[in-house]
C-alpha cells in the first residue's frame, strides 16, 4: 500500500515507528509469549509499563513530585463531570472561559453540578475571530476553579498565553493540546487530555492534579471518577485500558527520542506555518482566525467556492491525503497535524493544495 498522509482529528494519526513497535511485539510481549492486552494489570511485567510511562510524562513535561498525574478513562468528556464533581467543594460556583466548542460543551456539563458561569473570550474583528487573552479575562472574585481550553479542536483557535490569577486553580483540558509545546505545569491546578488526539489510541485519559486538590470530591461521585480513589489504587480501581495505556508508553518513548518536547514544538511551529503560509498568500483558500490564535494543531480553512468541496476531498484522497473534511458545524477543511504528523505530510499537503488551485482556480 502506497503512504498515506492521515489528517485525522481523533482518534489521530500515531507514530508509524510505534506501530511498528507495537507489532513487532504484539503476539510475544516482554517475551511472555502473549501479547500485553492478554495479561493481567497486576502482574510485574505491566507494572513496569506504568511506571515508565509515568516517569516519561513527568521528564516530557517537567512535571514536579507537587503533582500526581492519573490513568483513568471516560475521555474527556468524563472529566467535564469528574472536574466539578471534586473540586466544588464548598465553593459552589466555578468560571468556564467559553473559546469554542469543547470548552462550551464543559460549561453546559458543568450546570448540572454548580452555578456556573459562561465567559465569552471570543470575538470578531475586520472578518477575523480573536480570543481575549487571559490577563483581560473577566474573572468572578469567588469560584473554585476557572475551566479553559487552550486548543479548540473544532474551531482551530488556540490560547498561548497561560492563564495566571492569583490564588486561583486553573483547570486546562489539554486534550489537542497537550505534548506540543512546552507548557508550566505549576499554574494550574488540574490538566485533563483525551489520548487520542495527541498521544495514542483512545480509551484512556490523562489527569495531572496537583497533590492538595485531591481528596475533595463530593458524595454523589463515582467512585471510578473520584481522584482520590483513583490514586491510591495507582489508576488500577477498575481495570484499565492496558493497551492503550502501554502504546501511549511508547508515544512518550518515542517523543524523547525525537528530542523531547523542545524539537517537538520548533516542528509544529514549522509545520503550521507552512500550511498558514500558503493559505495566506492564496485567493483560492482562506482561515480567518487572527494570527496569535490560530491553532498549530488543527489548521481550518475554506474554499473560497464552497462548490469545489467535495471535489477538494475525494482528488486529496487519490493524493494520498485523507481525513480533511472539517466538522460539520464549521465546514470547509481541517487538517490535524498533530506531533505524529511528519513535516513531508504538510509539504505534500501544500503541494496538493497548490495543484487543486492551478487545476479549478
Ligand atoms: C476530542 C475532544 C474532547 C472530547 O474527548 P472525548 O475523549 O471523546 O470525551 C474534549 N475536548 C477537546 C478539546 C477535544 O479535542
Amino acid at each position: 500500500m502506497s503512504l498515506i498522509y492521515n489528517f485525522s482529528a481523533g482518534p489521530a494519526m500515531i507514530p508509524k515507528d510505534v506501530l511498528y513497535q507495537a507489532q513487532l511485539e504484539l503476539k510475544n510481549w516482554n517475551n511472555l509469549g502473549c501479547s500485553v492486552m492478554e495479561i493481567s494489570h497486576r502482574t510485574e511485567d505491566f507494572y513496569r509499563v506504568t511506571v515508565e510511562a509515568e516517569q516519561d510524562l513527568r521528564d516530557l513535561l517537567n512535571i514536579s513530585d507537587n503533582y500526581k498525574i492519573l490513568f483513568c478513562q471516560g475521555g474527556a468528556r468524563g472529566q467535564f463531570s469528574a472536574v466539578p464533581m471534586n473540586l466544588l467543594g464548598k465553593i459552589s460556583k466555578a468560571d468556564y472561559i467559553n473559546s469554542g466548542y469543547w470548552s462550551n460543551s464543559a460549561f453546559l456539563e458543568s450546570k448540572k453540578y454548580c452555578n456556573t458561569r459562561s465567559i465569552s473570550i471570543k470575538k470578531i474583528q475586520n472578518n477575523k475571530s480573536f480570543l481575549i487573552k487571559p490577563s483581560q479575562w473577566d474573572i468572578s472574585d469567588i469560584s473554585a476553579y476557572i475551566h479553559y481550553c487552550p486548543n479548540e479542536t473544532i474551531d482551530g483557535l488556540s490560547v498561548y498565553e497561560e492563564p495566571n490569577f492569583k490564588n486561583k486553580i486553573i483547570v486546562g483540558d489539554f486534550s489537542s493540546f497537550i505534548l506540543s509545546r512546552s507548557i508550566d505545569v505549576s499554574k494550574y491546578g488540574l490538566i485533563y487530555a483525551g489520548a487520542q488526539k495527541n498521544i495514542g489510541p483512545s480509551g484512556i485519559t490523562i489527569i495531572i492534579i496537583r497533590k492538595d486538590l485531591i481528596g475533595h470530591a463530593s458524595k454523589l461521585c463515582p467512585s471510578i471518577f473520584d481522584y482520590n480513589i483513583i490514586y491510591k489504587h495507582d489508576s488500577m480501581f477498575n481495570t484499565p485500558p492496558t493497551f492503550a495505556w502501554y502504546l501511549a508508553g511508547l508515544v512518550f518513548k518515542w517523543l524523547k527520542k525525537q528530542g523531547g518536547i523542545k524539537n517537538i514544538e520548533q516542528l509544529n511551529k514549522k509545520k503550521s506555518d507552512l500550511l498558514y503560509q500558503f493559505i495566506d498568500q492564496s485567493d483560492f483558500y482562506i482561515n480567518n482566525i487572527d494570527k496569535q490564535n490560530r491553532s498549530q494543531m488543527n489548521v481550518v480553512f475554506h474554499l473560497i467556492n464552497s462548490k469545489l468541496n467535495e471535489k477538494f476531498l475525494q482528488e486529496s484522497k487519490k493524493f494520498g491525503l485523507c481525513a480533511l473534511k472539517g466538522h460539520y458545524i464549521v465546514g470547509g477543511m481541517r487538517a490535524s497535524i498533530y506531533n505524529a504528523m511528519p513535516v513531508e505530510g504538510v509539504e505534500k499537503l501544500v503541494k496538493f493544495m497548490l495543484f487543486f488551485e492551478n487545476k479549478y482556480g
